[in-house]
């Protein structure tokens, strides 16, 4: 290690030894971390902020304590309970991930990298996530805070994503310490209080005099990034058809694809135009549109759902299973089905006030 990648680290290092964020994750400080804890938390922190994943992560392990407890959960325990959490090929990656490493690797995770990176569910990111923390192995970290913090320090003025290799490897030399685990959480945790995307408190900062981005004042413009084409649009129909006690027809989404084997309310396919409902009603009663969509950003893909209602004719079978509304908690149904609940429920309100 360079002597001047020594020096960052030890300063950031003993700024996160009195600084350091608490999680119900993290291990207190002298305390060896729990790998199942580690792997857990990093998987729900893709593309979900730590706010948020705390109420899941306290749920999860006060139900399935260990890797053998959450393979032995059915997918639909395991789907249920991630509802709301969003992006659910990972709650399903998890379970499959829990039942190689309870069935096949007696309950332990691989402690590198590269074995890691072979689970389900795990990237280049997570793998060398729980590889630095869960058994400070040194390993190429770089989440967007990280990403943030190193390309400052070094003033890496070349645009992201073509800019990723380099950081990387600036990144792996900084936690390459010989506290490879704390050093990552150092640096997330500078990231996310100090070294913000858009006002850095470089005053307060362990960096402050070795930090290039600071001394050029131009910290607030990076990490520059190339500009994302527009994401495109796609449309569809929900069918929410309702018996008279007020049960709502629910269906299974396929396994496989975008939400798979969750739960949902009978519609359309999303597509560049809505087309041709008639063959996608579930009953043949009378359907109302209601007023204004549903709309949800998907990663590649920004979606507006137009909301018919309709009573049960009684006359036709129908597949799915009816739940009445107070009982949707039960069910593993997606954020983006929640909207539609809610928008139905207000608009229905509206138009009894
Ligand atoms: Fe970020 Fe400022 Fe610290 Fe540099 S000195 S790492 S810009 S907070």
């Amino acid at each position: 290690m360079r002597r001047t990648e020594h020096r960052h680290s030890q300063l950031l290092l003993d700024w996160y030894d009195r600084h350091l964020r608490a999680f119900p994750w993290r291990a207190p400080p002298g305390e060896k971390p729990d790998p199942y804890r580690v792997w857990l938390s990093e998987i729900m922190l893709q593309q979900t902020g730590t706010a948020s994943v705390t109420a899941y992560f306290n749920k999860f392990t006060a139900r399935w304590p260990d890797v053998h407890a959450l393979a032995g959960a059915s997918l639909d325990a395991v789907l249920t309970e991630w509802a709301g959490l969003g992006y659910y090929a990972r709650a399903r990656n998890l379970h499959a991930c829990a039942k190689i490493i309870s069935t096949g690797m007696a309950g332990n995770f691989p402690r590198d990298y590269a074995a890691l990176l072979k689970l389900p569910g795990i990237g280049p990111y997570s793998a060398a996530a729980i590889a630095a923390i869960a058994y400070d192995m040194p390993a190429p970290v770089l989440d967007g805070n990280i990403e943030r913090v190193v390309s400052r320090l070094h003033a890496v003025t070349a645009p992201l994503p073509g800019s990723k290799a380099e950081l990387r490897d600036l990144s792996l030399a900084l936690i390459d310490c010989g506290r490879p685990g704390d050093m990552a959480q150092a640096m997330m945790d500078l990231g996310a209080t100090l070294c913000s995307p858009r006002a850095p408190d470089c005053p307060r900062c362990p960096w402050q005099n070795s930090c290039a981005a600071h001394a050029r004042n131009i910290a607030g413009m990076l990490p520059v990034k190339q500009q994302k084409p527009q994401s495109p649009s796609h449309v569809g129909a929900i069918f929410w058809l309702a018996r008279k006690d007020g049960a709502v027809l629910l269906r299974r989404r396929p396994e496989k694809g975008l939400l798979g084997g969750m739960m949902e309310f009978p519609g359309t396919p999303w597509r560049k135009e809505l087309g041709d409902l008639d063959a996608y009603m579930p009953d043949s009663c009378k359907w109302r549109a209601l007023r204004g969509t549903v709309r949800h950003v998907f990663t590649h893909f920004r979606l507006d759902l137009v909301v018919y209602t309709g009573v049960h004719s009684g006359k036709q079978s129908v597949d799915g299973i009816w739940v009445k509304p107070e009982a949707f908690d039960e069910y593993a149904l997606p954020a983006l089905m929640r909207k539609v609940a809610e928008h139905v429920e207000m608009t229905q309100k509206e138009a009894a006030a």
